[in-house]
């Protein structure tokens, strides 16, 4: 059992804070909205005043924020936790960022001679839940030994990728590529309809044949087709427009940094803006079928 100060309750880590529980850790939790810190007391955690009150003990610092400029100002900024943060402590941010923020926060942490892996997840909503997500991590290979022993409660598969910010390298060139299959998937599955082809019956077809991919198997975005898909619901996330709109943001940034060619990529980040600007940001990602089928 560890003492864990987890920061950042949202839609993704307070079925994480809550599987940290489950597995007998002591969770100190904060997040900025009360009702969430609340939710997670109720399931034991204890709810600190503070990010700072969080971390004063903790043997982990767990963060799951939504952007870069949440986790500098968290940990850097006036108010930041990273003074505080007890010596022995490793510092485990799960959000998906910036590779410059994860250098400047990693620099800073490590002059403080604190360890800090960066450690985004993919598997979404369900598979936190779960306990099933993927953890892509980036730092020291001591550090991910040690991250192991709690990133196991909440995961299925951790991989280390290399040195700081590596993990955040992993997560970007995987959310793009699910942004473009997310689109082909949607594109073939109407492109099927406008036929008179019943996309259930098209799903199936191509399950079993060389367009199987994971939006087609476990996240279909035809509504009815497959009944917990958010598709089914209203397209209700699941994994919002808006992360995804800001995810392919980072790889085009990163590609010009790199002089990367990835024109998928820039056309998946296009269509996803146009798809966002529409009012549709807080609609989940497979909803990308209705602008294909506008
Ligand atoms: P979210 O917006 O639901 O949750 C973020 C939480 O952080 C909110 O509760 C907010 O109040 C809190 N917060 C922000 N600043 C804070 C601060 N200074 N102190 C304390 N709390 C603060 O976002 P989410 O869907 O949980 O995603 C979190 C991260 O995980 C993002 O980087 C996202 O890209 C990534 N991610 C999300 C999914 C998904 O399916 N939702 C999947 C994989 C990765």
């Amino acid at each position: 059992m560890a003492n864990i100060a987890f920061i950042g309750l949202g839609n993704m880590g307070s079925p994480m804070a809550a599987n940290l529980l489950q597995a007998g850790h002591a969770v100190k939790a904060f997040d900025l909205v009360p009702e969430a810190l609340k939710q997670l007391a109720e399931k034991g955690a204890d709810a600190a005043a503070t990010a700072v009150d969080a971390v004063q003990q903790a043997e982990f610092v767990i963060t799951m924020l939504p952007a870069g400029k949440h986790v500098a100002e968290l940990f850097l900024g006036e108010q930041g936790i990273l003074p505080h943060i007890s010596d022995r402590a490793l510092i485990i941010d799960c959000s998906t960022i910036d590779t410059a923020t994860v250098q400047r926060v990693a620099t800073a942490a490590t002059e403080r001679g604190l360890a800090i892996l960066d450690a985004p997840v993919s598997g979404g909503v369900a598979a936190a839940t779960a306990g099933t997500l993927t953890f892509m991590c980036g730092g020291k290979a001591d550090a991910f030994e040690r991250a192991n022993t709690v990133l196991q409660d909440m995961g299925k598969n951790t991989f280390l990728a290399g040195d700081h910010g590596a993990g955040q390298v992993a997560k970007m060139c995987n959310n793009m590529l699910l942004a473009v299959q997310m689109i082909g998937t949607a594109e073939a599955l109407q492109l099927g309809a406008n036929n008179g082809l019943d996309p259930k019956v098209l799903s199936e077809i191509m399950l079993q044949s060389s367009g199987r991919n994971w939006s087609l198997e476990v996240y279909n975005p035809y509504p009815g087709v497959m009944e917990n898909a958010p598709a089914s619901n209203d397209f209700k996330p699941g994994f919002m427009v808006n992360l995804m709109i800001k995810d392919l943001g980072l790889a085009m940034e990163n590609s010009v940094a790199t002089q990367s060619a990835t024109p998928m990529g820039a056309l998946a980040r296009s269509l996803y803006a146009s798809h966002g600007a529409q009012g549709n940001g807080q609609l989940d990602f497979s909803s990308i079928l209705n602008l294909l089928r506008s």
